[in-house]
C-alpha cells in the first residue's frame, strides 16, 4: 500500500521595516544589520518545521507563497508596518503570531492584529506556540511568567544566507539593564533586570560567527549594567583577538579595571546615552548618574585614555530644554570630538514612565503616535 508522508508544517518569519513616510514611495532607510530576534525564533523552531525568512527592509514579501503560520517580532517603530504585513497574510487566511517589545508593552493593541500574541521573552514560549499550531489547538496568548535562562539556544543565522547585511557580526551577551531611565523601553520590558548568557557560550558563539575584518557588535542593551559580569566576558575575549563594539552606561568610565579590560579585549567603541547636559533634565529622566563624579567631560577623558571611541546619544524635548540647549549640546560634541553624535527628540514609548507621565498630565498629542497616519 502506498502511504503519503504528512506535509511538513511551514513557518514564515518576517522582519518588518519601519515603513514609509506619508506621501513617500520608498521605505525609510535604516541600518541593515542582521535581525537577531528572527534568528532566535528560527532556533526555537523544531528542525522538522519548514522555515522561510523574509526581511522587509531588503526584499518583497511573497504573500501568496503557501505557509501555515507567520511570525513577526514587533517593535514600536515597526508596529504600523507589521500590522500591514499581518493583514495581508490574514486576508489570505494565514494565521499570524506576534511577539517582541511592542507585543509585551502594548498587548491589547497588538492582539487586534494577529491570531496569537507572545508576551515576554520567546525562549520558553515559542516552542509551545509552534507545537500548539501543529496540533490544531492554538491559543490567543502566551505569557512568560518569569525571565528565561539565557544560553539554551544559539540564534540560527542560516536564515540570513543570501541576504546583504552590514558586514558586522551581532552577538548577544546580556539582555536588559538594571537602571530605570524614564524614557527607556528596556527597563519597562525587563523590569530593570538583566540576564546573561554564560560566558563560555558567548565566547563559542563569537568564535563561530567571527569573520576576518568584521567587527563583533554585542547588541546588549547595556553591556556593563553588571560590571563584574562584563569583566568576566572581557577577560575571556582577550585571547580571541577580536575587535568589538557595544552599548554601555556612562558609569563604567569610573571603573578603571573595566576600561583596561575593554582596551585589552579589543573594544573599539561604545554607544553611550548622554541624553542631556542639564542636571535638571537628567533628573527628570531619572538618569542623574550621568553627572556622577566629574560628569560627562571627565568620563569622556577617561574613555579616550583607553582608546575607546564614543557614539554619544542625546535627547531634546524635556521640559528644561531651551533653544540654548541645542547649541550647547552640539558645541559639547564638537569640543569633545565624539566619534558619532546622534540627536533624538523625546519619544514616549508605550509602557515607559515617560509615557505614563505625559498621559497623566494630559500632554499626549496622539493616543498612539506609532500608528498615527500623520
Ligand atoms: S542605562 Fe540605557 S538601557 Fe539602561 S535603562 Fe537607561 S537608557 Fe535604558
Amino acid at each position: 500500500m502506498l502511504t503519503t508522508r504528512p506535509r511538513p508544517f511551514r513557518l514564515t518569519l518576517v522582519h518588518p521595516c519601519v515603513g514609509r513616510r506619508v506621501g513617500m514611495k520608498r521605505y525609510i532607510r535604516t541600518w541593515k544589520m542582521e535581525p537577531l530576534p528572527a534568528a532566535l525564533i528560527a532556533a526555537l523552531t523544531p528542525p522538522e518545521v519548514e522555515r522561510r525568512f523574509y526581511d522587509d527592509r531588503l526584499e518583497a514579501i511573497p504573500y501568496d507563497e503557501p505557509t501555515d503560520l507567520v511570525a513577526i517580532s514587533v517593535e514600536t517603530y515597526t508596529a504600523k508596518r507589521a500590522y500591514q504585513i499581518a493583514s495581508e497574510y490574514r486576508r489570505r487566511g494565514v494565521p499570524v503570531v506576534m511577539g517582541g517589545f511592542h507585543a509585551t508593552l502594548c498587548p491589547d493593541e497588538v492582539m487586534e492584529h494577529c491570531e496569537t500574541i507572545v508576551v515576554g521573552e520567546a525562549e520558553d514560549l515559542f516552542p509551545e506556540v509552534i507545537d500548539d499550531y501543529r496540533h490544531g489547538r492554538p491559543r490567543k496568548s502566551y505569557r512568560a511568567s518569569e525571565r528565561p535562562r539565557l544560553g539554551g539556544v544559539e540564534p540560527d543565522r542560516s536564515i540570513f544566507r543570501g541576504k546583504r547585511y552590514l558586514p558586522m557580526r551581532l552577538v548577544e551577551s546580556t539582555r536588559g539593564c538594571r537602571f530605570r531611565c524614564d524614557f527607556c523601553a528596556v527597563q519597562s520590558m525587563f523590569d530593570a533586570t538583566q540576564t546573561r548568557h554564560p560566558v563560555d557560550r558567548v565566547v563559542a558563539e563569537v568564535m563561530r560567527v567571527r569573520r576576518p575584518g568584521q567587527m563583533i557588535f554585542f547588541i546588549d542593551d547595556n553591556l556593563t549594567s553588571d560590571a563584574s559580569g562584563a569583566k568576566e566576558l572581557m577577560r575571556a575575549l582577550i585571547p580571541l583577538n577580536v575587535r568589538w563594539v557595544s552599548q554601555a552606561s556612562i558609569n563604567v568610565a569610573w571603573d578603571e579595571e573595566a576600561l583596561e579590560l575593554m582596551e585589552r579585549s579589543g573594544c573599539q567603541g561604545l554607544l553611550v546615552g548622554f541624553e542631556s547636559l542639564d542636571p535638571a533634565g537628567l533628573a527628570a529622566m531619572n538618569k542623574q548618574f550621568n553627572m556622577m563624579r566629574g560628569g560627562p567631560r571627565e568620563a569622556l577623558a577617561r574613555f579616550r585614555r583607553f582608546g575607546i571611541r564614543i557614539y554619544g546619544t542625546f535627547i531634546f524635548g524635556y521640559d528644561n530644554d531651551t533653544r540654548e540647549s541645542f547649541r550647547a549640546t552640539v558645541e559639547f560634541c564638537q569640543q569633545e570630538a565624539l566619534y558619532i553624535a546622534a540627536f533624538n527628540h523625546i519619544t514616549p514609548f508605550p509602557g515607559t514612565p515617560l509615557y505614563q507621565r505625559l498621559e497623566d498630565e494630559g500632554r499626549k498629542r496622539w493616543e498612539a503616535w506609532w500608528i498615527d497616519e500623520a
